[in-house]
């Protein structure tokens, strides 16, 4: 059986009698192009989520809007993007009963930023107005699936295992940040100018928040980041592994 991937969404305006769920379409072509079966979360009750948690065997935490920054404890700046605070509530209780489960995790550019707060960390709310020496993290006039710079791996991480070296090209669509880190999070990706790129869960069996989006160089037939979502379907086939005894013993 293939792994069940909850993939998180938010909602999007079609037109004047039309809203509803909205997830990148690369998302879940990566999934299903690595053997995984996608499904797409709506920002239903919480318990509903929680019991569509129940149901996944690994899930992806997706980009989006900004965080509102109440969420750690700031008042918002200018420069803050839009933001949702219905995702927001779903999404950091959501986040934390996946992590209490252990379920395999890839967080994505918000997503790692969910994560992050969840854990009680911090974010730059803009980094072109916050954080000296930055990079252009939000490249323009290239597509999305377009590396643009470098991030450096710690050794020994996971990241830097399923990569295979000290350094990966990713792409970059972001003008915020991981800043304070959470408790128990671990910097395993940095890019050149020292921005966080990457963090793992210490104690989890595979919790990664990456700041890039690797779903759309994978789309693109990026080899590392296949790879990438390669390595969390696998752990997430161990889980069907372990799902199917206790569905059995209910049945
Ligand atoms: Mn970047």
């Amino acid at each position: 059986m293939k792994p069940v991937i909850g993939i998180t969404s938010t909602l999007a305006r079609l037109n004047a009698n039309s809203e509803g769920v909205y997830v990148h379409q690369d998302y879940y072509r990566a999934v299903e192009a690595v053997g995984g079966l996608p499904i797409v979360l709506p920002l239903a009750s919480i318990e509903t989520v929680k019991q569509l948690i129940d149901l996944c065997d690994g899930l992806i935490f997706t980009g989006g809007e900004d965080i509102e920054p109440s969420a750690y404890g700031e008042e918002a700046i200018a420069e803050l993007g839009q933001t949702l605070p219905l995702r927001d509530q779903i999404e950091l209780e959501a986040i934390r009963y996946v992590i209490d489960a252990d379920k395999p995790l890839l967080a994505i550019c918000r997503g790692a930023q969910v994560l992050n707060v969840a854990l009680g960390g911090t974010l730059y709310q803009d980094l072109p107005s916050q954080y000296e020496g930055a990079l252009e993290h939000v490249q323009k006039g290239v597509p999305r699936s377009r590396d643009t710079h470098e991030v450096l791996l710690a050794a020994n991480s996971r990241l830097a295992h399923i990569f295979g070296g000290a350094g990966v090209r990713v792409n970059s669509l972001h003008h915020q940040s991981l800043h304070l880190l959470g408790q128990g999070l671990q910097v395993t990706a940095i890019s050149p100018d020292g921005v966080i790129e990457g963090v793992e869960l210490r104690g989890s069996t595979f919790a990664i928040g990456v700041q890039w989006h690797p779903e759309n160089m994978a789309a693109a037939g990026d080899r590392s980041m296949t790879k990438l979502f390669a390595a969390f379907l696998e752990e997430s086939q161990t889980s069907v592994e372990q799902r199917k005894p206790s569905q059995a013993s209910k049945g």
